[in-house]
C-alpha cells in the first residue's frame, strides 16, 4: 500500500468501485506538503440513491447471515487491519498529519473495536423473564434497523469508521459511508480491507465528496432509517434537522471544551506530561482534546512554566518523521480559524504565554503548522474558554479551590471529557460524581477511551447516544418483545383476572 500520488480513486457501490454520476472530483492534500495525494468522486445525490439501493438490496441477505457467520467477516478484517497496519499508520501520517505513534493508535483501536464487536457475533444478548401466566414464555432480542447512514470526520479517520460500521455490521444492518473529505484515501483503504475479508456486495458502500452534497443526501434518505454522525455540533444540528421530518434515529457524537484540573497537591510532573500529552496530541484536533486547564492558584506559577517550556521544546514536522512532536493541522481554513482563536483570545485580554502564529521555516512553509499556544490568566467566561478551537491551543484558567475547579469545569455547553490531577481519594470521587462529562480520568489527561467502555459526551458533545462498549449496540438495533404461549389455551394477558 504505497502512498498513491494523484491516483483516481472510486466509490464504492454494490461491491462495484465506480466514478461519480457526474465525473467530477476533488483533491485529498496531504497537510504537511500541501501537495495531492489523490484524486475522489464528488459525488451526487443520485450517487446516494445507488449506494442506498444496493444496501438495501443486501440487507435482505446480510440480516438472515448468522451473527457468528456476520462476526467471522469481521474477524478476517481485523486480521487484514493486523496485516496492513504499519501502511495504514504510514498513510495516515500522510494523509491526516498525526505523528506515527499517534496514527498505529488510531489503527490499533480500529482493530480492537472490530474484534470486541465480532465477539458479539455469538452474545447480541437478549433477555429472559418470567411471564406471569403459566405455560407462557418471553424474552427480548435485537433486531438489525436496516441501512445505516454513517458520516465520519477526518481526525480518526481509521478508528472512527470502524466505531459505526463493526457494530452496524455484525447487528445485521448494511452500510452507506461518507468519509469525510480530507481523508477519503484512508476510508478508500479501509473499505477495500472489508470486501478483501469477504463482505458480500452491498453490505457496504461508500460514496466520497462534501457534505451537504452527498452527507445531506444520506441524511435525508427515505431508506435510511439510522444516521451516525460525528463531527462538530454545528454540522450535528443540522443532520437532527434534516433528519427530523422522517424521524430517524440519530446519534451524534459532537464537539468538546475538554477541562483538565490541577489541584495543589497534584504530582505536577504527571500533570504536565498528561497535559502536553492531551493539549497538543493529534495537534490539538481530538473531539478530547484539553483545551482548558484549571489550575490552583498555589501552584498556578509553577504549572504555567512548566506547561511554556514543554511547549516551546516540541519539534514541529511531518507526522511521518520520528523526531516530530507535532504535526500538521488537517487543511488551510484550520489554521485560519485556530490563529482568529488568538486574536481573539488577545482582544479578550488573556496573556498569549507562546505560540500563537503559523509556524513556517525549516520546511514547514508548504505545509499547515500552527505552534502550540497557551494563553495564560484566562477567565472562565472568554470565547477561548468557551468555544471549540480543534487545534494546538489551550487555555490556563486559575481557581482558589476545588468548588470553583468543578463548577468552572462543568460551566460549559459541552461535556465530553474532563480530568482532574489530585492525591486526595476524597476529592477524586466528588470529581467522579460531580464532573458533569461522558468520560472521566483521574491523574490522567482527557484522551485514552478504550473500546468496551461507553464513549460519548453530555449536554451539547451529543444527544445521550452512546459509541463503543455494549451502549453502541443500542444505536444500530432494535428491541423487540417476543410471547410464546404454550398452555394451549387463550390466556388473556393486561387484563384483570382477580376473580376469576
Ligand atoms: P464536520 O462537522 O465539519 O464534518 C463531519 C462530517 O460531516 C464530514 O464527513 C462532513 O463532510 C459531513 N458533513 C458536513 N456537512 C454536512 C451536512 N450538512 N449533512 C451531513 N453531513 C455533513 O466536522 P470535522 O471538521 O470533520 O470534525 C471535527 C469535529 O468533530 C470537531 O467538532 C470534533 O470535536 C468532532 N469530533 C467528535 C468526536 C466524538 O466522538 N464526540 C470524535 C471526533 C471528532
Amino acid at each position: 500500500m504505497a502512498v498513491a500520488g494523484a491516483e483516481r480513486f472510486k466509490n464504492y457501490i454494490g461491491g462495484e468501485w465506480v466514478d461519480a454520476s457526474g465525473g467530477e472530483t476533488f483533491e485529498s492534500l496531504i497537510p504537511a506538503t500541501g501537495e495531492p495525494i489523490g484524486e475522489f468522486p464528488r459525488s451526487t445525490p443520485e450517487d446516494v440513491d445507488r449506494a442506498v439501493a444496493a444496501a438495501k438490496e443486501a440487507f435482505e441477505s446480510w440480516r438472515l447471515v448468522p451473527a457468528p457467520k456476520r462476526a467471522e467477516i469481521l474477524y478476517r478484517f481485523a486480521a487484514h487491519l493486523v496485516r496492513h497496519k504499519d501502511d495504514l499508520t504510514d498513510l495516515m501520517s500522510r494523509e491526516m498529519g498525526k505523528v506515527k505513534a499517534e496514527a498505529g493508535g488510531d489503527v490499533q483501536e480500529a482493530i480492537d473495536m472490530t474484534l470486541y464487536m465480532a465477539g458479539e457475533g455469538r452474545r447480541l444478548f437478549g433477555q429472559t423473564t418470567p411471564s406471569e401466566l403459566p405455560d407462557k414464555f418471553q424474552m427480548s432480542v435485537r433486531m438489525p434497523v436496516g441501512v445505516v447512514g454513517v458520516i465520519t470526520p477526518w481526525n480518526f479517520p481509521i478508528a472512527i469508521p470502524s466505531w459505526k460500521i463493526a457494530p452496524a455490521l455484525v447487528c445485521g444492518n448494511t452500510v452507506v459511508f461518507k468519509p469525510a473529505e480530507d481523508t477519503p484515501l484512508l476510508a478508500e483503504r479501509f473499505v477495500e480491507l472489508l470486501a478483501d475479508a469477504g463482505l458480500p456486495p452491498g453490505v457496504v458502500n461508500v460514496v466520497h465528496g462534501f457534505g451537504e452534497e452527498v452527507g445531506e443526501a444520506i441524511v435525508k434518505h427515505p431508506d435510511v432509517p439510522v444516521i451516525t454522525f460525528t463531527g462538530s455540533r454545528e454540522t450535528g444540528v443540522r443532520v437532527t434537522k434534516a433528519a427530523a421530518d422522517q424521524l430517524k434515529v440519530v446519534h451524534l457524537e459532537l464537539g468538546g471544551k475538554n477541562a483538565i484540573i490541577v489541584m495543589e497537591d497534584a504530582n505536577l510532573d504527571l500533570a504536565v506530561d498528561g497535559i502536553v500529552w492531551s493539549a497538543f496530541g493529534t495537534s490539538g484536533q481530538r473531539c478530547t482534546a484539553a483545551s482548558r486547564v484549571i489550575v490552583h492558584q498555589k501552584i498556578y506559577g509553577e504549572v504555567e512554566k512548566r506547561l511554556v517550556s514543554a511547549a516551546e521544546r516540541m519539534r514541529l514536522g511531518p507526522g511521518w518523521e520520528d523526531q516530530t512532536d507535532l504535526g500538521p493541522v488537517i487543511n488551510r481554513a484550520a489554521i485560519e480559524k485556530i490563529h482568529s482563536y488568538t486574536g481573539i483570545g488577545k482582544d479578550e485580554g488573556a496573556t498569549l504565554l507562546t505560540g500563537g502564529e503559523p509556524a513556517s521555516g525549516d520546511g514547514l512553509d508548504d505545509g499547515f503548522y500552527y505552534r502550540p499556544t497557551i494563553f495564560g490568566d484566562v477567565a472562565p467566561d472568554m470565547r477561548i474558554a468557551q468555544e471549540e478551537i480543534f487545534g494546538p491551543t489551550t487555555a490556563l484558567i486559575p481557581v482558589k479551590d476545588f468548588d470553583e475547579a468543578i463548577r468552572v469545569a462543568n460551566d460549559v455547553k459541552y461535556g465530553l471529557s474532563s480530568s482532574i490531577f489530585t492525591q486526595d481519594v476524597n476529592r477524586a470521587f466528588r470529581a467522579m460524581r460531580d464532573l458533569q462529562t461522558g468520560i472521566t480520568y483521574i491523574n490522567a489527561g482527557t484522551t485514552g477511551a478504550e473500546v468496551h467502555l461507553p464513549f460519548g459526551g453530555t449536554k451539547d458533545t451529543g444527544n445521550g447516544h452512546r459509541e463503543a462498549g455494549q451502549a453502541a449496540l443500542d444505536v444500530f438495533t432494535e428491541w423487540k418483545s417476543l410471547y410464546i404461549d404454550y398452555s394451549g389455551k387463550l390466556q388473556r394477558a393486561q387484563i384483570d383476572n382477580a376473580e376469576e
